[in-house]
């Protein structure tokens, strides 16, 4: 991108590349406030599962504590590390998809077949917060898909509708066929994304409201994921939603 903006003849060719080197430097510049932020951002992302770690460790280990205490203690600290070993774990397949050394192995896979088994694995979830899990297929079409990575895009998104609902809520997961696309379509009732909020979510740690995705269990990533792996099936993902009423994503997939 940056060589064929340098490729300049003509005339003007020295005021033109004085332009041309200006507009590079603005991008590098770009880049690397990009790049601040975002290692900013894992410092934060770690600091605060960390300071816990460190502060209900400090305490359990106290000889006169309570044993009823230490073992809340014990499990706070667990589901903390949990959490940090989550989060390295998708830093690292973020920075795999960004090297392009990740592979996808598509296959060809009958699509409402294989949502309707990680309908099944889902559903006693939905279950467990009185909430329903509707699941509607037209056609058994079939896609070329990465099926690991692909379970990993539908498991993530109906975990986010899960977790951003309200009890007793209903979330239906749809798919269409069209002339040369398949859409699947995860729709809930739940908290919704502001409009403001709604052009960013698919970006590295954007989350709307960082205590409830604390509680959640969440690192801010899953949906940037989402968006790398669906776009390696040479599909796409976009998001619409109601605040205070629901959330619609949407993925469009090429036919096989
Ligand atoms: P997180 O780990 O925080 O859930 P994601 O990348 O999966 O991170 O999602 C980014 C943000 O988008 C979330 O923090 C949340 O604010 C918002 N979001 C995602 N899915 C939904 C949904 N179904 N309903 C409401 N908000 C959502």
């Amino acid at each position: 991108d940056f060589s064929v903006r340098l490729q300049v003849k003509g005339e003007d060719e020295l005021a033109q590349l004085g332009k041309a080197i200006q507009t590079l430097a603005a991008d590098l510049e770009y880049l690397k406030k990009e790049r601040n932020e975002f290692l900013a951002s894992i410092s934060h992302e770690l600091r605060t599962p960390l300071t816990y770690v460190k502060g209900y460790a400090d305490i359990a280990r106290r000889p006169n504590i309570a044993e009823e205490e230490r073992a809340n203690y014990l499990s706070i600290i667990y589901e903390e590390a949990e959490r940090m070993q989550k989060l390295v774990k998708d830093l690292f397949e973020l920075a795999k998809m960004d090297r392009h050394s990740f592979q996808i192995e598509k296959e060809p896979t009958p699509l409402c077949l294989f949502l309707k088994k990680i309908y099944e694995k889902m559903a006693p979830a939905f279950q467990a917060k009185q909430m329903v899990l509707i699941y509607r297929c037209e056609e058994n079409v079939t896609v070329y898909i990465d099926r690991q990575r692909f379970e990993q895009v539908m498991t993530n998104l109906l975990d986010n509708a899960l977790k951003y609902s309200h009890e007793c809520s209903t979330v239906s997961m749809h798919v269409k066929r069209e002339k040369k696309n398949v859409i699947i379509m995860i729709s809930d009732e739940g908290i919704g994304i502001p409009e403001a909020d709604l052009p960013h979510i698919f970006e590295r740690f954007h989350r709307v409201d960082k205590s409830r995705s604390r509680i959640g269990g969440g690192t801010g990533l899953g949906l940037a994921i989402v968006k790398e792996i669906v776009e390696a099936h040479g599909g796409s993902i976009s998001a619409t939603s109601q605040f205070g009423k629901g959330t619609t994503m949407l993925i469009t997939l090429p036919r096989g």
